[in-house]
C-alpha cells in the first residue's frame, strides 16, 4: 500500500557499507570546561545543557550553504555518538550498550543569533537548529572504534589549527552523557548525539575549506558555500 505521506528518514552513510537512519539529533553544551570558559560560563557549574537539533540538521555533502540570518556562523568540532538501541533511566555501567557507532561532526551555530536569544532569555533554536547546521562524517560501528582519552579531536579552516584537545578533555565522558540525557527523556534508535566541543569556536567565511578529524575516526571535509537567502 502507498504511504500516504512521502518520507524516510535522514540516511547518514556507516563506514564499510550501508545506512544510518537518523530519528533525532540531541547536543550538549559546556563539555570541555575551556570552551565554557571561552563563553563566559562556569565550568564547574555542574548541570549537563541539553538542547537539540532537527534529524534533517544532519548533512554529508561536500558544501554546506552559509545560512541565512547571521553574520557570525561559528565551527564546533564534536564527537557524534549514534544510538543503535534506546533506554531511559540508564546507569552509565549500561549506557554504551545503546551506542552503534561513532563519528565526527560539526555543531554549525549562528552565534549572534544565540548571544541575542541568550541576552533576551530566548530559547537558542534557532541559533542552533537550521538547515545543514549539523555536518557529519562517515559513521564508525563501535566495535571498530571506540574513544580513548588521548584521541586526538581537532578542526582546521584553510589548513589552518582552530580547535585542538583531547577527547580526555571532556567533562562528562559519553556513558554519562548518554545516563544523564536518559534521565531527561527517553532515547530511541536513531539517536544522534553530538558530545560537546572544545575552545577555539570562530567564525567562517564563504569560500572556507573545514576539516575536522577525531583520531582513528573518518575526516569530515566541506566547504563553506554561497549564502542562502535570508527571511
Ligand atoms: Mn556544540
Amino acid at each position: 500500500m502507498k504511504a500516504a505521506i512521502d518520507w524516510t528518514p535522514p540516511r547518514l552513510p556507516v563506514a564499510g557499507g550501508g545506512f544510518f537512519p537518523a530519528r533525532h539529533v540531541w547536543c550538549v553544551g559546556r563539555n570541555y570546561a575551556e570552551h565554557a570558559r571561552e563563553m563566559g560560563a562556569d565550568p564547574q557549574a555542574g548541570s549537563t545543557v541539553f538542547f537539540s537539533k532537527p534529524a534533517t540538521a544532519l548533512v554529508n555533502a561536500d558544501s554546506v550553504a552559509y545560512p541565512a540570518n547571521t553574520d557570525s556562523l561559528h565551527h564546533e568540532v564534536e564527537l557524534v555518538v549514534l544510538l543503535g538501541r534506546g533506554g531511559r533511566n540508564l546507569a552509565p555501567a549500561d549506557a554504551l550498550t545503546l551506542v552503534f557507532g561513532y563519528a565526527v561532526g560539526v555543531d554549525l551555530t549562528r552565534r549572534d543569533v544565540q548571544s541575542r536569544a541568550k541576552q533576551a532569555g530566548h530559547p537558542w533554536e534557532m541559533s542552533k537548529g537550521f538547515d545543514q547546521s549539523a555536518p557529519l562524517g562517515a559513521v564508525m560501528p563501535a566495535a571498530s572504534w571506540s574513544p580513548a582519552g588521548e584521541s586526538l579531536i581537532e578542526l582546521e579552516v584553510n589548513g589552518h589549527a582552530r580547535q585542538q584537545a583531547v577527547l580526555g578533555d571532556m567533562i562528562w565522558p559519553v556513558a554519562d552523557l548518554i545516563a544523564r540525557l536518559s534521565r531527561e527523556v527517553t532515547l530511541h534508535p536513531g539517536d544522534v548525539l553530538f558530545t560537546g566541543t572544545p575552545a577555539g569556536v570562530d567564525a567562517l567565511q564563504v569560500g572556507d575549506r573545514v576539516a575536522a578529524r577525531i583520531a582513528g575516526l573518518p575526516e569530515l571535509v566541506f566547504g563553506v558555500g554561497q549564502a542562502e537567502e535570508g527571511g
